[in-house]
């Protein structure tokens, strides 16, 4: 292989087909398998102007500068002065790394890198990551362990580590964690470059593991999943029964832990998603995998029934999943709030490596339709246009809270983003027998090989996302007949979800589908999704498939309380948004949009990149002056939820109020909101979104409970806290009322034992003389009364209640 491709020069076309050779042969010990296999990424050539601009993006701006991160923070150090310890030096610094998962990211990253290589030569990336390799060899222990902060300080790692290998793996170690990522990052580069450098590093690992861990060996379940998957993928390359067994062992040993890494119960009696969930994706993904290979049915039984609970009831209008920040976890049944959406960019990206893999079980385009729904809208929110800064959470609602960062602590995120965008075009066909199956639209052409050998060259010309209409050219070797199977998005036959948590308000509004083959209309009977045309093939022949998009009002259950009495915009496979800049009064929460309010798609070549907006008149809310509330139509802009948060932070809402009830009128300003806000507490925390100013935003709770918008102390418990307001200019304030926030059922968060308000003097803090208490009373403004003061600047300190942390809806001065 590594001889051919030198002969050949390394040229794209060879290099691709020879790409192609090593995962066929990988496959080709495999006795059981998918019944369906995706066309490998390395065969299709996307040239659309949608993709194939992002995936450059990925390779020249997110790759380099995530390297550039994995240097500047530590986490390729940490290699380095493991090695060191390795080779007996005495290492001055000792110091951990900031979590014991920090080996995962160069792992990730090297994993994206390997995709770009494999249809991208690129000399000075791959000696880099050459380089890179050599120090994580560096860093294994002679028996294969690899766990930098173990090597780097036995005596000391991080303290989530325990003093034993493996002793806390089931809860923090994150040791099995780090692994699955090498052993993924390891399979890429081998099949990109045929190198085995690092190949051999994870068999060596694998080893290690197999040797521990196992019946008669040690018992242990993965404190955060992910080993299973790589696992898989290193039985794949080396065909080793061992690795895939293993696999399966860490599955079944989960039961009697917590339900937060999804161990409360055996694999195969888990019913709903539930915990943590990347930790869940990764583990329904491995367990597909085993399924497959395996021939698992209780596996399958199970991750089935997952899959129907996840998308009837904890799945976001975006695709994204995990409501809660608690855990980052999913929530109950229709727990599904947008303000505080949590929808980790991550949790996106496992949701479509499980979608792929039931796809690939079971053949049916619904698993695609949500695979779509994701990948579009809230997976790739995740990243900025330029491919510099990330999302952790994709909430559905901002107040101007929320900003992509470059970086994070804990930078799984963007890890995930460098590996996922390259490989985009491996999901768009697989086969099966004498089979094509055609799953997503994008410009490419492709040099497929069906099960049975036949060759075929397919090309597809289309404007998708933007435009519904395309065209297939086919150009078969050889004779006789084959299927091609095109699927027919649920969007596009009135259904904006499988399941119907979501529904179009409107199902009669759209044409109906219309294909051709040879220009000729084809009658379209559907078989799981696909529209199903068998014949025999000759070079030229075309397929036109013609989608219609009108702008779809969407709808949601009744039993998402969030979306009461509102609607969402979708066209195509894109979700919209309001986003501030599109608003005369830079406000869109404020905005009722009713049926009658005419919707105009029109194409913006010069905005978001290119992007298909939506055009419409609304009615606009705001209070004056008297705390009267008043309207005026205003002029409407909708632009695709995932480019948002590209022109600076403000308001956005994708569930836009369709009843006055629904609206949050804008407030007229007043001393709180235009107060600058500081707090003793997290601040635009690192997940991007706690922020003290939403204290201030001058919106009414509706309890005490409202999520939509409020700000905690948490993890802050039992301390002593504040939060000040700092005037414009000062003023001469007599009384403040404050809402608390309590977290719903036994939360964290609760009133405080007690409160003050100091008011400032020059550069001392002095407290008000009141009349009358201050109040703890929930799901009320408690309103305290004091002599008036003139000062710049008024200071809330709080003590929070043993083990507790505390909250504020909304924090008014008069
Ligand atoms: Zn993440």
């Amino acid at each position: 292989m590594k001889a051919n491709r030198k002969a050949a020069g390394a040229g794209i076309l060879f290099f691709c087909s020879a790409s192609h050779t090593i995962w066929a042969q990988s496959a080709a010990n495999i006795q059981r398998d998918y019944p369906i296999k995706p066309v490998p990424f390395t065969q299709v050539h996307v040239n659309d102007q949608f993709w194939a601009p992002r995936i450059e993006v990925n390779r020249k701006v997110s790759i380099p500068t995530a390297f550039n991160q994995c240097e500047r923070t530590g986490r390729i150090d940490n290699f380095v002065r493991a090695a060191a310890v390795l080779h007996g030096e005495n290492l001055q610094d000792k110091h951990p790394p900031g979590f014991p998962f920090d080996d995962t990211d160069p792992y990730k990253v090297i994993e994206g890198a390997s995709y770009t290589l494999a249809v991208h030569p690129d000399a000075k990336l791959e000696a880099y990551v050459d380089g890179l390799i050599g120090k994580i060899a560096a860093a294994q222990e002679p028996d294969g362990y690899l766990y930098t902060t173990r090597t780097i300080d036995p005596q000391h790692p991080h303290e989530w580590s325990g003093t034993e290998r493996w002793q806390n793996e089931e809860i923090l170690s994150h040791e099995l964690y780090n692994l699955g990522h090498l052993y993924e990052a390891a399979v890429a580069y081998y099949q990109a470059t045929g190198k085995r450098s690092l190949l051999d590093v994870s068999i060596k690992s694998a080893n290690l593991l197999v040797n521990t861990f196992g019946p008669g060996k040690r018992k242990i379940y993965s404190g955060h999943q992910i080993v299973e998957m790589g696992l898989v993928k290193l039985y794949r390359v080396t065909g080793n029964e061992q690795y895939l067994s293993l696999a399966k062992f860490f599955l079944d040993s989960r039961g009697g832990g917590k339900a937060y890494n999804q161990a409360d119960v055996p694999v195969i009696d888990q019913t709903e998603g539930e915990g943590h969930a990347v930790r869940a994706t990764y583990m329904y993904s491995g367990m597909a995998d085993v399924a497959a290979l395996t021939g698992d049915k209780d596996y399958l039984h199970a991750i089935d029934q997952i899959w129907n609970n996840v998308v009837d009831k904890k799945i976001y209008l975006t695709g994204g999943i995990g409501a809660l920040h608690e855990g980052e976890a999913f929530g109950t049944n229709y727990q599904l709030p947008n303000m505080t959406a949590y929808n980790e960019t991550c949790a996106a990206v496992g949701e479509n490596f499980w979608n792929q893999r039931l796809f690939l079980l079971h053949g049916d385009a619904k698993y695609v339709d949500v695979f779509e729904r994701t990948l579009y809208n809230g997976l790739i929110s995740g990243v900025s246009l330029d491919g510099e800064t990330y999302f952790y959470p994709n909430p559905l609602e901002s107040n101007g809270q929320h900003q992509r960062s470059p970086w994070f602590g804990v930078a799984c995120c963007p890890g995930n983003i460098t590996r996922f965008m390259p490989s985009v075009p491996g999901y768009v066909y697989a086969e099966r027998g004498d089979a094509l199956y055609v799953n997503l639209f994008m410009s490419n052409s492709a040099d497929i090989q069906l099960d049975n050998g036949r060759k075929i060259k397919i090309v597809q010309e289309t404007r998708y996302p933007w435009e519904g209409d395309i065209k297939m050219t086919v150009d078969p070797e050889g004779s006789g007949p084959f299927t091609i199977k095109v699927r027919v998005p649920g969007w596009a036959r009135g259904e904006a979800i499988p399941g119907g948590l979501y529904r179009f308000e409107d199902q009669s509004s759209s044409r109906p589908v219309r294909l051709q083959v040879n220009g000729r209309d084809e009658k379209i009977s559907l078989d799981k999704g696909y529209a199903t045309i068998t014949r025999d093939w000759q070079k030229g022949d075309t397929i036109e498939l013609s989608l219609p998009m009108p702008v779809q009002r969407v709808v949601a259950d009744k039993r998402i309380s969030a979306d009461v009495g509102r609607m969402a915009l979708q066209r195509g496979p894109i979700v919209y948004c309001l986003e501030w800049p599109d608003s005369p009064d830079k406000h869109v929460r404020n905005v009722l949009l009713t049926d009658k309010d005419k919707l105009k798609a029109e194409w913006k070549p010069n905005l978001l990149n290119g992007v298909e907006v939506i055009e419409t008149k609304a009615a606009a809310y705001r209070y004056n002056a008297d705390h009267q509330l008043q309207h005026s139509e205003e002029s409407l802009r909708a632009v695709p939820y995932y480019a948002w948060a590209n022109r600076g932070p403000g308001q956005m809402e994708v569930w836009i109020a369709a009843e006055e009830s629904a609206v949050h009128p804008t407030p007229y300003p007043t001393l709180a909101t235009k107060s600058k806000v500081t707090s003793s507490g997290p601040t635009m925390a690192e997940n991007g979104v706690r922020d003290p100013r939403l204290a201030a935003d001058g919106e009414d709770p509706t309890s005490s409970e409202d999520q939509t918008s409020y700000y905690d102390w948490l993890p802050k418990r039992g301390t002593k806290e504040w939060i000040q307001y700092d005037f414009e200019r000062p003023a001469t304030v007599s009384s403040v009322e404050v809402y608390w926030y309590q977290e719903p059922g036994e939360g964290a968060v609760k009133v405080p034992t007690s409160w003050r308000i100091l008011y400032r003097d020059g550069e001392q803090w002095k407290p008000v003389e009141v009349q009358g208490p201050y109040g703890v009373a929930i799901n009320q403004f408690n309103k305290v009364m004091f002599k008036p003061i003139n000062t710049g600047a008024l200071r809330l300190e709080m003590q929070l209640q043993q083990n507790a942390s505390a909250g504020i809806e909304e924090w008014r001065v008069q």
